[in-house]
């Protein structure tokens, strides 16, 4: 990343105007700084993040849904130490492993990739012989492909040569913790390009990292206080009602909300692009936040085996993370690609506790986000960065390799202001 004394007098020129304060206009305003740029941010909400913030509750401070990083987030890591964040203190980082309550475990050891992944597929527990060998040779042809495929395929259709025993413990459950779509539908060349990387980009790409401290502590405030010392202004309750309404003329307009604002803000000065953003759908999150008095998780978290898209797919031991006092016994249960209801998805995870002999958990509270991501499936048309004369747009959703994650948020707002650079 370059650093502000790169800053060319041409580039000092420009004004931006970004539109959304989550992670992808964030990012984008701290490239825009760091090349001299002058910013400013206005927010629709009282405070920054969007999808990734704190949210408090009753005195606690919870996250809108429970996210998860992972070591080959090297845009987002990178970022985080630009601004100051040390790793260690916000994040917690276990080497891949995967483990339920039943038993199962894939758990990669500290060596060189790929033969971390490799002494994890031979010493799996529960799988047999045939299931282990079904993955190496999935694996290896995959890796022949470099991890290409058919952009019009599901991730099932290419996991046909997998048994169904690691197609469910293990294909399953990574696709939907990544894409956020059940795997009988999610895209296949997206879901090999996060394996990928993963896998094949160091021991440490597939570390799992996770947050020991609120969304908002680990990146949103630091990233507020540092666009503040260097110049950026940042307008929270805010909401831009309609591009043409900035009073500064000279600016160059950035969308950085999120897919539907974006399309309403375009739809009659840029109809098409607007109709490719209009067209995504979403999937969405639910996290029970439960509290235990009695238990404490195993593991700082469980995959857990599903029959039902109320049920969780992990659970999260807040107070075994974060250490810290006021979160003893908080755990948190995602349901990715959640259907129903607040309450239905409560009571079906409540009694999915119940069934692995957690008896004693009172609910905190239940969160669902219904637009939490695109939907990630083949052949998807994901619009690009620049929406016309003067006007860009960056987010987890605009065309680029990743799914909507904090990643893909991060990546996207740096590569518009690369891209505004070079007009
Ligand atoms: C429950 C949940 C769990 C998730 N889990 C993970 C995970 O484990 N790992 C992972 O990598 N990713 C995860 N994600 C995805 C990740 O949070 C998103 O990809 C990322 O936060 C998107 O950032 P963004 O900046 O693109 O969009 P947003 O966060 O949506 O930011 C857009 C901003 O624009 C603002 N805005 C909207 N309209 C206007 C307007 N008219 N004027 C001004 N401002 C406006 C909004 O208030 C918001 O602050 C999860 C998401 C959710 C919801």
């Amino acid at each position: 990343m370059a650093g502000l004394e790169d800053a060319s007098p041409w580039q000092i020129l420009k004004k931006l105007r970004i539109i959304g304060g989550g992670w992808a206009g964030l990012s984008a305003a701290i490239s825009a700084v760091q090349r001299g740029w002058q910013v400013r941010i206005q927010e629709a909400a009282p405070s920054l993040g969007g999808r990734a913030r704190r949210i408090q509750h009753t005195g606690l401070h919870l996250d809108n849904g429970q996210h998860i990083l992972i070591g080959a987030y090297t845009k987002t890591l990178q970022l985080l130490k630009l601004i100051g964040v040390k790793e260690q203190q916000v994040l917690m980082r276990l080497p891949l492993h995967i483990i339920t309550p039943q038993g199962f475990q894939f758990k990669a050891l500290n060596w060189p990739s790929p033969l971390h992944v490799l002494t994890a597929i031979a010493t799996a527990k529960q799988w047999s012989i045939q299931d282990k060998f079904s993955l190496f040779k999935t694996c290896v042809d995959w890796q022949i492909k470099q991890f290409k495929c058919d952009p019009s395929l599901t991730v099932q259709q290419i996991c046909k040569t997998l048994s169904p025993s690691v197609y469910q413990s293990m294909i399953e459950p990574l696709c939907i913790a990544a894409l956020n779509t059940p795997a009988s539908q999610a895209s296949a060349s997206v879901f090999l390009r996060v394996l990928q990387d993963a896998f094949l980009s160091g021991t440490h790409g597939s570390d799992f990292l996770l947050p020991r401290v609120d969304l908002s502590e680990l990146f949103v405030i630091p990233a507020q206080k540092w666009l503040i010392q260097h110049g950026a202004v940042i307008e929270c309750h805010q909401p831009v009602e309609s591009i043409k309404s900035s009073q500064h003329n000279d600016e160059i307009n950035i969308l950085a909300c999120p897919p539907w604002e974006a399309a309403r803000l375009t739809q009659h000065m840029h109809p098409h692009w607007s109709l490719t953003t209009s067209q995504l759908q979403f999937e969405a999150i639910a996290t029970v936040y439960t509290h235990s008095k009695s238990f404490s998780l195993s593991h700082p978290f469980l995959a857990l085996p599903i029959h039902h898209p109320t049920q969780a797919q992990f659970v999260f031991d807040q107070g075994r993370i974060s250490q810290h006092p006021n979160k003893k016994g908080l755990w948190s249960w995602v349901v990715s690609a959640s259907q129903g209801d607040r309450d239905a998805i409560t009571q079906s995870v409540l009694h999915q506790a119940r069934d692995l002999g957690f008896s004693d958990l009172d609910v905190i509270t239940t969160v669902v986000e219904k637009r939490a991501s695109f939907s990630c499936k083949p052949g998807i048309s994901r619009p690009p960065s620049h929406v016309g004369q003067g006007l860009w747009a960056c987010g987890d959703y605009i065309d680029g390799p990743y799914p909507s994650t904090l990643e893909g948020a991060v990546l996207s707002g740096q590569q518009v202001i690369d891209q505004i650079g070079q007009i």
